[in-house]
């Protein structure tokens, strides 16, 4: 039997993948690390850092690799002994590159690839309903006003409007997708596919059944 301690978890953007991360880090005592989410807390604070991804994430755009992979990597070396949940990281093959290098400088490897494969339909209805909170990073699906886990007010992503969103399809497309195949070719990924709405309860029991026909 595997023992899993470093998961990634990949989908595109709208896929449900903080609501899966959340249930993952749950379930399998897991440190969760949101690139997307840090980025928006620096971004909220106004620090230098977040000042500098500010223009790219307004353009929709990447942040640039050695500026996550500084972030991932500093973040990785604090938390080398817990096991840990990247969402959202690594979105590119380089970054997924510098991630496999720089754990194996540690003795460590990604244990587990869970990629939540929805459909582009689904996903395209959701983004229009989708919030995000500035404070916790916390997302939801349905408009909500207040934040479901630290009560501070909800907004809408500057980066969820329909040209931004074909941006961040096209960048998901073409530069994360290869993602998953360069973890497949290592015999990590574990594929949800979801066609259809339903309950996130109902996609994290299919997680959870595929991770512990995985485990074996
Ligand atoms: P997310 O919440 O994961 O959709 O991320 C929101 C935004 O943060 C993205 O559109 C990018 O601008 C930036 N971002 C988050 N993670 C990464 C990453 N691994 N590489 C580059 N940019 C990122």
């Amino acid at each position: 039997m595997k023992t899993l301690k470093r998961f990634v978890l990949v989908g595109a953007p709208a896929s449900g993948k903080g609501t899966q991360s959340s249930f993952l880090s749950e379930s399998y005592d897991l440190k969760p690390l949101s690139t997307g989410a840090l980025l928006r807390a620096e971004v909220a604070a106004g620090s230098p850092l977040g000042l500098e991804a500010k223009k790219y994430m307004d353009a929709a755009m990447f942040v640039p690799d050695e500026v996550v992979n500084g972030i991932v990597s500093q973040w990785l070396g604090n938390n080398k002994d817990c096991g840990c949940l990247l969402d959202g990281y690594p979105r590119t093959v380089a970054q997924a590159q510098t991630l496999d290098e720089n754990l194996a400088k540690l003795g460590l490897g990604v244990d587990i690839v869970v990629f939540l494969n929805v459909s582009q339909e689904l996903i395209e209805a959701r983004m229009l309903r989708r919030k995000a909170c500035p404070v916790c990073g916390e997302t939801t699906r349905n408009g909500e006003e207040v934040c479901p886990k630290c009560g501070a007010g909800m907004i809408v992503r500057s980066d969820d409007n329909p040209e931004a969103f074909a941006k961040r399809r096209k960048d998901y497309e073409s530069l994360t997708l290869p993602v998953v195949e360069h973890y497949r070719a290592q015999g990590k990924v574990v594929q949800i596919d979801v066609t259809e709405e339903g309950e996130p309860e109902a996609v994290s029991a299919r997680i959870a059944a595929a991770v512990a026909a995985y485990v074996g």
